[in-house]
C-alpha cells in the first residue's frame, strides 16, 4: 500500500464539518484548531519548545513545516504485534522528528526523491487511515506523529465521522508536551511511548535534546490519565490502554533501569512494558563516533533487564523484537 504524489492541501475541517464538540477537558474542535494553528506559528508541540514559525519556515528544530511528510503506510500481519497480537496491525509513518538520535533507522530527508509529493493533508490522512481499516487493520497506529498534531487531529475526527471503528494508537517517543497530548484527548484510544532514556546526560549526548527525561515521565502520565490501562480483545488486540516501549542500548547507556524503576513506582505493576530489542549501530554511531554503543545489545543484557523489570514489580514486561 502506497501513498500516490501530488496531494491537494485543503484547509482544515471545522466542527461543523465533524460534529464532535466537546471533549473530557472542555476544548471544542474549534479551539483544538486554533490551538493548533498557533502551534504552526510558534510551536511548542514537543519538549524542544522552540517557538518555530512553521508556516514562514523558519528555524524549526525538528525541520517541520505545515504539512506532514508521509514516509509509509503498511499493513503487518505476519508476525504476533505488542498492539495487535494475533490481528494485523496498520501503520503510519512520519518524516521528522523532535530528537536527533545518533542511532536512527528511519528515513531522512535526502533519502526521499520528492518530499513535497509524499506531503498530505487531512482528508488524505484520513483516507489513509480508512484504507488501512478496509485492508483489515485491527488497529491503526502512527508512528512519529508528534510533529504532526495540526494535521492529525483534524484527521482523526474526519476519519472517525467517516466511519473509523478501529482503535488509534499513538507511538512516539514520548517528547510531547503535555499541551499538545491533550489536543487528542479522545481521539487515540492506545498510546505506546517509548521511553528512551532515564537518564538527562544520555538523552543529550545521543538525542540532542535537555529535559526528556522530565518531559516524557510528564507525557507518560498525561496518556495514562486518557487513556488508562490496556485492555484486549479476545484476540489479543488493544481496544485501549497504555502499553509503554523502551529499547535499551549497550551497557544500559540508556538508563534502562532507572526507565523500568520510574514505571514500576509511577505506573500500576501489571502495566504492559514492551522491551524492544530492536537497536542497531547505525547512523552517526555506524560511522564510528560513538564507539561506546557500536554494537548490539547481547543477549545476556537484554535477559538482566528483563529479570530487573520483573524484580522491580513489573508483572507485564516482555521481550519484543516488533518496533
Ligand atoms: S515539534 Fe518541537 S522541534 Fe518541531 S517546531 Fe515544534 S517545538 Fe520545535
Amino acid at each position: 500500500m502506497t501513498l500516490r504524489a501530488g496531494i491537494a492541501i485543503l484547509p482544515p475541517c471545522s466542527a461543523t464539518d465533524t460534529g464532535i464538540e466537546e471533549t473530557g477537558w472542555g476544548i471544542d474542535f474549534d479551539q483544538r484548531l486554533a490551538l493548533l494553528q498557533a502551534h504552526l506559528e510558534r510551536c511548542r508541540l514537543c519538549g524542544n519548545l522552540c517557538d518555530a514559525d512553521r508556516i514562514e519556515g523558519t528555524s524549526a528544530i525538528c525541520g517541520a513545516g505545515p504539512k506532514p511528510v508521509v514516509t509509509s503506510v503498511r499493513l503487518d500481519s505476519s508476525k504476533s504485534h505488542p498492539l495487535g497480537g494475533s490481528l494485523p496491525v496498520g501503520t503510519i509513518g512520519f518524516l521528522r522528528c523532535g530528537l536527533d538520535c545518533v542511532y536512527c533507522a528511519d528515513p531522512k530527508p535526502s533519502d526521499l526523491p520528492s518530499e513535497e509529493a509524499l506531503q498530505v493533508d487531512h482528508v488524505r490522512l484520513a483516507d489513509e487511515i480508512l484504507r488501512l481499516q478496509e485492508a483489515g487493520a485491527a488497529i491503526v497506529r502512527f508512528q512519529a506523529p508528534t510533529v504532526h498534531l495540526p494535521t492529525l487531529v483534524p484527521a482523526l475526527h474526519l476519519a472517525r465521522m467517516r466511519g473509523l471503528r478501529s482503535p488509534v494508537a499513538y507511538g512516539s517517543s514520548a517528547f510531547e508536551t503535555v499541551e499538545a497530548l491533550r489536543l487528542l484527548d479522545g481521539l487515540v484510544d492506545v498510546y505506546f511511548p517509548t521511553l528512551k532514556y532515564g537518564s538527562e546526560q544520555a538523552a543529550r549526548v545521543y538525542s540532542g535534546v535537555v529535559d526528556y527525561v522530565h518531559t516524557s515521565r510528564l507525557a507518560v502520565k498525561e496518556m495514562f490519565r486518557q487513556v488508562g490501562p490496556a485492555s484486549r480483545g479476545s484476540r489479543g488486540g488493544l481496544r485501549r490502554g497504555l502499553v509503554v516501549r523502551h529499547t535499551p542500548i549497550p551497557a544500559g547507556m540508556a538508563g534502562t533501569v532507572q526507565v523500568l524503576t520510574w514505571i514500576a513506582r509511577n505506573l500500576p505493576s501489571d502495566t504492559p512494558v514492551c522491551l524492544s530489542q530492536s537497536y542497531r549501530p547505525v547512523h552517526q554511531v555506524a560511522a564510528g563516533l560513538f564507539p561506546e554503543i557500536a554494537r548490539r545489545v547481547s543477549q545476556e543484557e537484554h535477559d538482566y533487564f528483563l529479570s530487573a523489570a520483573r524484580q522491580l514489580g513489573l508483572s507485564n514486561a516482555f521481550p519484543s523484537d516488533c518496533d
